[in-house]
């Protein structure tokens, strides 16, 4: 599995990884050989939340990577009805408490609440200082939210961006990646495979997938992964319940695709107009 720098950590983590929403519904037993056979393929990248089961997805996680910690490069997120500084805190604590680990990798605001970014920034400056977590970032901040995070914190803090990105939803591309590559922030795709909704074969993207994939003797799912992960910021988390599909998404770390299929993919699943504010689930 390729590696890449992750923002401004010193860390080089798995440009493919594994997310968590609705990881809970499958079968446990399934569900943890997924995460497993994601870690031994080297998805050492997990994205978990509170949020997800209400935290028993990072329940779930905490079991997966039981004896094995110090492969994952462990993210989790706080709701914004939370990241007040003192409720930023104890939902980290809460969180490690599921996760059974005594520290984050990373640790994310979900998307942008009511409480003042200065606060939920002193928490996670607070939460550094103990340990309790090695860096932290945001999730579905467009450009404004950004620069205002930047004037709180000072751009260097700052470690990554999760946002929504497939190939039918390329609105990050106008300019949250620039502003991300810009200042050095990792840009983490969520729902890679659009949350249910991947191109089918009957579409015409649909079709270049698959003789892209064809060409390779990979997958359309590793097609896709491989066009979202393309520029040195960006990194992909995509959630598999079946140990199959994880070993597929692992698989996408090894392809590489030329320029060509690269501009074919491009213009299959056009950008669209400019969104007026960013697309989240
Ligand atoms: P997704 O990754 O786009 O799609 C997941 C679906 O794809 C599941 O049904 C899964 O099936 C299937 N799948 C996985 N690998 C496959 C493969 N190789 N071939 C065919 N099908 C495959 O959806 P998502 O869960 O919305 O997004 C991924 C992660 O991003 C989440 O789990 C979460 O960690 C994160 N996320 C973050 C936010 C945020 O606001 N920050 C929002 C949404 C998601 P099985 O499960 O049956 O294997």
């Amino acid at each position: 599995m390729e590696r890449r720098r992750f923002g401004s950590t010193k860390r080089e983590v798995s440009i493919v990884g594994q997310g968590t929403w609705y990881i809970e519904r499958a079968e446990r037993a399934r569900a943890l050989a997924a995460l497993r056979r994601g870690l031994d393929l080297g998805m050492t990248h997990i994205d978990t939340a509170e949020m997800y089961g209400s935290g028993a997805a990072e329940e779930i996680v905490g079991e997966a990577i039981q004896g094995r910690r110090n492969e994952a490069f462990l993210v989790s997120k706080v709701l914004p009805s939370n990241a007040s500084l003192l409720g930023t805190v104890a939902a980290c604590e809460a969180s490690l408490k599921r996760l059974k680990t005594d520290r984050l990798d990373c640790y994310l605001l979900h998307w942008r609440g009511e409480y003042p970014l200065a606060d939920t920034v002193a928490a996670f400056d607070r939460l550094r200082r103990d340990g309790k977590i090695l860096s932290w970032g945001v999730s579905n901040f467009g450009v404004d939210d950004l620069e205002e995070l930047r004037a709180v914190s000072g751009s260097a803090a700052v470690a990554c961006n999760q946002v929504l990105y497939h190939l039918k939803e390329r609105a990050i591309e106008y300019a949250v990646i620039p502003w991300c590559e810009k200042h050095n922030v990792a840009v983490v795709a969520y729902s890679p495979f659009g949350h249910n909704d991947f191109p089918g074969p009957g579409t015409p993207g649909g079709k270049v997938l698959q003789e892209v994939a064809l060409a390779h003797d990979a997958t359309v799912h590793q097609v896709a992964l491989r066009f979202l992960c393309r520029s040195p910021s960006l990194f992909a988390i995509p959630k598999a319940a079946r140990a199959e599909h994880a070993s597929d998404n692992a698989a996408a770390g090894r392809l590489h695709l030329t320029e060509a299929e690269l501009t074919r993919l491009d213009k299959v699943f056009p950008r669209g107009a400019r969104p007026r504010s960013l697309p989240m689930i």
